[in-house]
């Protein structure tokens, strides 16, 4: 394993509440941080306002170590994100697994849990960067495609940076794990069922000039798989 990751030590230091209680299902490296947020198309912020909890899903892009999501200037979670500690969790599905007993039944998935304290993006160029990182993340080839965002807009924009370095990272895969009672008397179907996410085809708006044509990084996306 490399020592470091853009500049970030290769191994994940979890603290003890960022410390996987199961630790079979835990990946300890930063790649694995990294390839599961590269591969999740959308992630859930917790915050805490009025004392409470409020979990709400986001995209978001990654520059490096850093994770950045935006929104309005009026939302209300990305207000309080700068003031108490968030966690972002993102979250991979896939398969469901099926085991002989209800009790065991379960799902593979890649997940990973951020916890930090938000940055308040309000540097001019991080700002833009960070909203590309947001968009290509999403929509690869738009950020050249599209119009670019106006300083009304991004007046209109708040961006918060996340960073990497308290994160977890767990992963279920493989067969279901069944009790021996269950394997000996074998009375129900166990295996998992894959998950897997296909494009369909694109959709032009109605309002298009006619004959316009699919952009490439429309048409030959890969599918997440
Ligand atoms: C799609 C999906 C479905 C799941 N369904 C269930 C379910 O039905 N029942 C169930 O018990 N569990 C389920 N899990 C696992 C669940 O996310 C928790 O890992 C598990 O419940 C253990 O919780 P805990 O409070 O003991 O966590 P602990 O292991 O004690 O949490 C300590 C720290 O470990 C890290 N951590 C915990 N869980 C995760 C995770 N999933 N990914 C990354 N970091 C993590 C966090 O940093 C957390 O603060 C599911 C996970 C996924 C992704």
């Amino acid at each position: 394993m490399r020592d470091k990751i853009d500049g970030m030590p290769a191994a994940l230091s979890p603290t003890p509440r960022s410390t996987i209680r199961k630790s079979a299902r835990a990946r300890s490296e930063r790649a694995a941080l990294y390839e599961v947020l590269d591969a999740a198309l959308i992630a859930h912020l917790g915050v805490i306002v009025d004392g409470a909890p409020l979990v709400l899903p986001t995209t978001f892009g990654r520059i490096g170590d850093t994770v950045y999501v935006h929104g309005s200037t009026g939302a209300l979670s990305l207000r309080a994100g700068t003031r108490e500690p968030v966690c972002l969790t993102v979250t991979l599905l896939d398969g469901l697994v099926y085991a002989r007993s209800v009790f065991h039944h379960s799902a593979n998935y890649r997940s990973a849990v951020l916890h930090a304290q938000a940055r308040l993006v309000t540097d001019p160029q991080e700002k833009l960067d960070s909203l590309q990182a947001v968009v290509e993340h999403l929509t690869p080839g738009s950020w050249a495609h599209a119009r670019q965002p106006t300083a009304k807009e991004l007046a209109a924009t708040t961006v918060l940076a996340i960073d990497t370095a308290e994160a977890s990272v767990k992963v279920r895969s493989g067969p279901p794990v069944d009790d021996q009672s269950d394997l000996d008397a074998a009375t129900a179907w166990a295996g998992v069922l894959p998950l897997h996410q296909r494009w369909g085809p694109p959709q032009p708006c109605a309002l298009l000039p006619e004959g316009s044509v699919v952009p490439a990084h429309v048409t030959e996306r890969p599918s997440p798989g």
